[in-house]
C-alpha cells in the first residue's frame, strides 16, 4: 500500500513537473520584452520625476562660438538648435523659432560650446571605492557608491566613458532609464584574464582552482573572468557579449597593481586571445587588450586584436606597426606627480615607476608616427583622483597642443566608441559639434583652446552640461 501511493505521487509529481515547465515555457515566451530594457517601473510614488527627465523637447544656444572637436579654432558667433537628442541645426545668421514652441533658449554670450568628454578608460565600478572595499564590502553597497560616482562623472563634463572592466551593466542600464544620473556607458564587462594574470586578485590559498568549482569573489561580482584555454575564453567573452558588453577586455601582460605578474610578463597564448576576437568579431566588435610590453602587444596583434591600453614600455618599431596597422592606442598620462596613486605594495610602487618612467617616450613616439590615440585615466581606488579626471586631461599638454588633447578627448574618442560597431549602444555621432550628432555639449566659461585648465575645475568653468539633449546643469547667471 505504502508503494502504490509512493507511485501516485511520483506520478502527480511528474504530471505538475510537466505541466510547469510548459507553463514555464509559455511564461518566456510571453515575457519576452520584460527581460530586456525598459520595462522598470520608474515611478516611485510620493518622488517627484528627476528634474533631468522632465527637460525634453528642443534648446536653443544663442550666440556660441564653436570648438566642434575636430578644428583648434573656434568658429564664429553662432547658433545651435537641439532638438530631442540630436543637434538639429547650426548656423550664424539667427534662428528664428515659433512663438509658442516649446523650445529652451540660452543666451550664451558668445561663451564657448564644445563636445562633451570622453573617457577612453575608465572604471565606473571602481574609480573612487578604496580597493580593499571592493574586496569585502556587500556588493549592493558597492552599486549604490559607483552610482553616486556616475553622477559625479557627468558633472565634470565626461558625457562618455567606455568601461574597461566591472559589473556596470546594471548602472548602465540605469541611467539610461534616467534612474540615475550619469555618462553614457560602453561597458566591457568583467576583464578577462588568464590564471596569475593582471586580472586575478585572488587570495594566495585560493589555488589549485578546481575545475568546474565555485567562482572567485571577483568573478562572483562580475570585476573578473579568470579563464585558462581558448574555450574558456571563448565562453567568457560570449557572457559578457550575452550580457551587452560593447567590446571585450583582455589581460595581455604584466600590470602594476596585480600581485601575482611581472609586469614584463606575456599573458595568455595567440590561440586564447584569438578565441576572444572571433567571439567579439562574430558579434560585429572587437577585443582591446591590457599590454604595456612591445612582446605582450605584438601577441594581441597576431592575434587580431584592434586596441591597446597602456603601451607605455612599447618600443619604436612598436609604435610604428601600430601606426602602419591602424590600431588604435588608448593611451593614459600617468606621471610621477600629485597625482599618483598611492601604492602600499613596494613591488607595485617599482612596477608603478617603470610605468611613469615610458610615458613621455610613448606619447613621443604616438606623436611621431601619428598614431590613431585615445585619450583616457584609468583611475582606481580613489576618490581624490577621480574628482581629477579633467585634470589628467589638461596635463596633455606636456605633449599636445590643447586643442590636440581637446580633440582626443572629443571627435577621436568618439570615433573609438563607434568602433563598436553593429553592437554600438549608442549608435550616432559623439564628440562632435555638428549637425545630425547626438546633443553631448558643454558651455564653457573662456577658451579651453587657450587655456585647458579650465577643464580641471568643471564646477566652476562648465556652465551647461548637457547629454543626450538633456540639460544636466545650467549654472548661467539668470
Ligand atoms: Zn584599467
Amino acid at each position: 500500500m505504502g508503494a502504490s501511493i509512493g507511485r501516485k505521487i511520483l506520478l502527480e509529481l511528474k504530471l505538475s513537473l510537466c505541466r510547469s515547465l510548459v507553463s514555464a515555457a509559455l511564461l518566456v515566451g510571453l515575457c519576452e520584452a520584460s527581460l530586456g530594457q525598459g520595462d522598470a517601473d520608474l515611478e516611485a510614488p510620493g518622488l517627484p520625476a528627476f528634474a533631468a527627465t522632465l527637460t525634453s523637447g528642443a534648446t536653443l544656444f544663442q550666440n556660441v562660438r564653436i570648438f566642434d572637436g575636430k578644428n583648434a579654432t573656434l568658429s564664429a558667433p553662432s547658433n545651435v538648435l537641439v532638438k530631442d537628442n540630436i543637434i538639429a541645426r547650426i548656423s550664424v545668421s539667427p534662428i528664428t523659432i515659433e512663438a509658442n514652441a516649446n523650445v529652451r533658449v540660452i543666451p550664451a554670450d558668445g561663451r564657448v560650446l564644445m563636445p562633451g568628454l570622453i573617457d577612453a578608460h575608465w572604471h565606473a565600478f571602481m574609480a573612487a571605492t578604496p580597493q580593499m572595499l571592493l574586496m569585502t564590502a556587500d556588493s549592493s553597497y558597492l552599486h549604490l557608491l559607483a552610482a553616486r560616482q556616475a553622477e559625479a562623472t557627468l558633472m565634470r563634463g565626461f558625457t562618455t566613458i567606455r568601461d574597461l572592466g566591472g559589473p556596470v551593466f546594471g548602472l548602465k542600464r540605469a541611467i539610461d532609464e534616467g534612474v540615475v544620473i550619469g555618462p553614457r556607458i560602453y561597458p566591457s564587462g568583467a576583464f578577462i584574464s588568464q590564471t596569475s594574470g593582471h586580472g586575478d586578485f585572488r587570495f594566495p590559498f585560493e589555488v589549485p582552482r578546481v575545475l568546474g568549482g565555485s567562482l572567485s569573489h571577483s568573478e562572483v561580482v562580475g570585476v573578473a573572468a579568470i579563464a585558462d584555454s581558448p574555450d574558456e575564453v571563448r565562453l567568457r567573452a560570449r557572457e559578457q557579449l550575452r550580457q551587452g558588453a560593447s567590446q571585450i577586455k583582455l589581460m595581455a601582460g604584466g600590470g602594476v597593481a596585480s600581485p601575482y605578474n611581472p609586469i614584463e610578463s606575456t599573458q595568455y597564448t595567440e590561440a586564447e586571445i584569438r578565441a576572444a576576437v572571433e567571439a567579439a568579431d562574430n558579434w560585429g566588435t572587437y577585443v582591446t587588450v591590457h599590454a604595456y610590453t612591445p612582446r605582450a602587444i605584438r601577441q594581441a596583434l597576431a592575434a587580431g586584436v584592434k586596441c591597446i591600453e597602456h603601451g607605455h614600455l612599447i618600443d619604436e618599431a612598436t609604435a610604428k606597426v601600430l601606426a602602419d596597422e591602424g590600431i588604435w592606442w588608448s593611451l593614459q598620462p600617468f606621471l610621477d606627480d600629485e597625482d599618483a596613486p598611492p601604492l602600499v605594495n613596494p613591488v607595485s610602487r617599482m612596477k608603478m615607476q617603470q610605468v611613469f618612467a615610458g610615458t613621455d617616450n610613448a606619447y613621443r613616439l604616438a606623436k611621431k608616427y601619428k598614431n590613431k590615440t585615445a585619450f583616457g585615466t584609468d583611475i582606481l581606488f580613489d576618490a581624490r583622483l577621480a574628482s581629477r579626471q579633467g585634470a589628467m586631461l589638461a596635463k596633455m599638454v606636456r605633449w599636445y597642443a590643447p586643442g590636440e588633447a581637446l580633440r582626443m578627448a572629443t571627435a577621436d574618442n568618439g570615433e573609438l566608441m563607434a568602433f563598436s560597431g553593429s553592437i554600438n549602444p549608442y549608435p550616432g555621432k559623439l564628440g562632435v559639434v555638428e549637425e545630425g550628432a547626438l546633443a553631448d555639449l558643454l558651455l564653457v566659461d573662456g577658451n579651453p583652446l587657450e587655456n585647458i585648465k579650465l577643464v580641471e575645475d568643471p564646477d566652476r568653468n562648465f556652465l551647461v552640461i548637457m547629454k543626450d539633449g538633456t540639460i544636466y546643469k545650467n549654472a548661467l547667471p539668470k
